[in-house]
C-alpha cells in the first residue's frame, strides 16, 4: 500500500503513554493462550509508584516546590532499574509506562534486573546549574531507601547526564558511608566508576541491532548499512551519538533534529559539524550547506532509516502515512504510537521496537554494576564486544519469535478457542509483538519458578 492510499485514522488516538505500554502486552499476551491471566495482570501492572514533593531556593525565581516519581514497575528478575528524567511534561503515568518497558527490556537482553523509572517535573532550561543539583540532591534524599545498588538503581535519560549521576552517587554515597555505593546509579563518569562506552552505548547498541536485522533480511534488497541514508530525530545522548555511529559505519546521515528544528542536506551532514554548531548556538539549525527544517517535516524527509531519538508520540497516526522511510530504528522510548505501528505494518516498513533498539544502554549499564560490584575497570573494546554480542543474539531472539509466531497462528488460534479466549482471531505479528511475547514469556518464566508469594 503507498502512503496516498491510507487514510488518516478520523478520531483522535490514545496518547496515554501508560495506556499505550499496556496495550502493546495485552497484544502480546494474546499469542502466549496457556498464560494464566491473573499473572499477566501482576506482570503488567507497576509494583510501586512514589511520589515526592520538596522545595528548592532556586537562583533568580526564589522558592518554588517540585514533583518527582519513581516507579518501581517489577523486580521479579532483579533490582529495578531505569533512568531518570528532567522535562516540564513529565506525568506519573509517563513513568510508569518507561518503567515497565524497562522490565521488558531488561528481560530481553536477559539482563539481570527488573524495570523502573524515575523523574522531576522541571523545565531544565530556565534553571541554573546550581538549581538543577539542588533539585537533584534533594530528590534522591526524599526517595531514601527506595534506591539502592540491589534495590532499584537509576541511570541517565532525558536532559539528565553523566554529571547527574556523579550528584546522585555522591548524595547516597553521603547518606551510606562505610560500604561500596558505587552501584547505585550507572552511566556515571569515567571517573567515578563510569563504564567507557556507556555514554555511546545506547546508539551503539541501535547501530549493532539495525545491522544484524539488516543481515537477517527484515529490509528486503538491503543487507548492510553502508550507503544507507539515515534521518535522526533527537540530537542529544542518543540521537548525537547515533550520527557519528552510523557515519562512521558509512551511512549518509542527510536529516537531524532538536527540540528548535532541524536541518536537511540530501548530500550528508558532517555529524562532528552538527554537534559541534549545537555547542556553539545551542541547535543543529543553521550549519552551513543545510537547509532549515521544521520538527514534522524531519520525519517525513526521504530516507532509507529514520530513527526517532527524542520523546514519545513522535510517529502517530496523523503523520505516519507521510513517513518516507522504509525502517524505523526506535532510539527514543515510546516514539511510535499504535496507530502508527499499524499504518507502518500495513506498509512493509519494519519497524526496530525501543526495547529492542534502544536497548544498548541498559545492557552497558549492567557492565558498569558488574565493574563497581567488583571493582573493575573492563576496556571499551571488552564493553563493546560484550554488548555487541547480548544484540546480536536479542534480535536473533526477537527475529526468531516473529517466524515462530507467524508459522503457527492456526495451531495458536486453536488452542486461543480451545481455552475459551476472546477476542478476533490472531493475525501476524510485528516486531515488537514478537519483542513483547519473548520479553512476557521470560518474566513469567521466574515468576512461576520462584512462586507466589507466601
Ligand atoms: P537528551 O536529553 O540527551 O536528548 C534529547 C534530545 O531530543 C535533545 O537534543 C532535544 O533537543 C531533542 N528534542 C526534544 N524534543 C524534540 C522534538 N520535539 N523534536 C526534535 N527533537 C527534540 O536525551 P537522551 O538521553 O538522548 O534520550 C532521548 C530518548 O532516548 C528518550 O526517549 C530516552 O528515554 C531514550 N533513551 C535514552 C537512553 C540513554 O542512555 N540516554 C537509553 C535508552 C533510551
Amino acid at each position: 500500500m503507498t502512503p496516498d492510499t491510507i487514510s488518516e485514522p478520523k478520531v483522535a488516538e490514545e496518547l496515554n503513554l501508560f495506556v499505550i505500554a499496556q496495550r502493546q502486552c495485552d497484544n502480546a499476551a494474546r499469542y502466549l493462550p496457556s498464560l494464566d491471566p491473573g499473572l499477566f495482570e501482576f506482570l503488567k501492572r507497576p509494583d510501586k509508584l512514589i511520589i515526592v514533593e520538596f522545595p528548592i531556593a532556586t537562583t533568580a525565581r526564589g522558592v518554588r516546590n517540585f514533583v518527582g516519581y519513581r516507579v518501581v514497575h517489577s523486580r521479579i528478575r532483579g533490582p529495578g532499574k531505569g533512568g531518570i528524567r528532567y522535562h516540564p511534561d513529565l506525568t506519573a503515568d509517563e513513568v510508569r509506562a518507561l518503567a515497565s518497558w524497562m522490565t521488558w527490556k531488561t528481560a530481553l537482553v536477559g539482563v539481570p534486573f527488573g524495570g523502573a523509572k524515575g523523574g522531576v517535573v522541571c523545565d531544565p532550561k530556565r534553571l541554573s546549574a546550581e538549581d538543577l543539583r539542588h533539585i537533584t540532591r534533594r530528590f534522591i534524599v526524599e526517595l531514601g531507601d527506595n534506591i539502592g545498588p540491589h534495590t532499584d538503581i537509576p541511570a541517565p535519560d532525558v536532559n539528565t547526564n553523566a554529571e547527574t549521576m556523579a550528584i546522585i552517587y555522591d548524595t547516597y554515597e553521603m547518606m551510606h558511608a562505610g560500604q561500596n555505593n558505587l552501584g547505585v546509579v550507572t552511566g556515571k563518569p569515567v571517573h567515578i566508576g563510569g563504564s567507557l562506552g556507556r555514554r555511546e552505548a545506547t546508539a551503539r547498541g541501535g547501530l549493532f541491532v539495525t545491522r544484524r536485522a539488516l543481515s537477517r533480511g527484515v529490509l528486503p534488497g538491503v543487507t548492510e548499512i553502508e550507503g544507507l541514508s539515515i534521518v535522526i530525530q533527537g540530537f542529544g545522548n542518543a540521537g548525537s551519538v547515533a550520527a557519528t555511529l552510523y557515519h562512521e559505519a558509512g551511512a549518509r546521515v542527510v536529516g537531524v533534529s532538536d527540540s528548535r528544528g532541524g536541518i536537511h542536506n540530501a548530500d550528508g551532514i558532517d555529524p562532528a559539524a552538527a554537534i559541534d554548531h549545537k555547542e556553539k548556538t545551542g541547535s543543529v539549525q543553521g550549519l552551513a550547506g543545510c537547509r532549515d527544517v521544521t520538527n514534522d517535516e524531519i520525519l517525513t524527509l526521504p530516507c532509507d532509516v529514520l530513527i526517532p531519538a527524542a520523546l514519545e508520540n513522535q510517529l502517530r497516526g496523523d503523520n505516519a502515512c507521510r513517513v518516507q522511510a522504509r525502517m524505523i530504528v526506535e532510539l527514543a522510548n515510546g516514539p511510535t504510537t499504535p496507530d502508527a505501528e499499524a499504518i507502518f505494518f500495513e506498509r512493509d516498513i519494519p519497524v526496530l521496537p525501543d526495547i529492542l533498539a534502544n536497548a544498548g544502554g541498559v545492557t552497558v549499564s549492567y557492565f558498569e554494576w558488574v565493574q563497581n560490584n567488583k571493582n573493575e575497570q573492563w576496556e571499551e573494546e571488552e564493553v563493546n564486544r560484550r554488548l555487541e554480542r547480548i544484540m546480536n543474539e536479542a534480535t536473533d531472539g526477537v527475529i526468531d519469535k516473529q517466524v515462530e509466531l507467524n508459522g503457527s497462528l492456526d495451531t495458536l488460534n486453536a488452542e486461543r478457542v480451545k481455552l475459551g479466549r476472546d477476542g478476533e482471531p490472531l493475525g501476524p505479528v510485528s516486531l515488537r509483538t514478537a519483542a513483547f511475547v519473548v520479553a512476557v514469556e521470560r518474566v513469567a518464566r521466574v515468576a512461576l519458578d520462584r512462586g507466589i508469594w507466601p
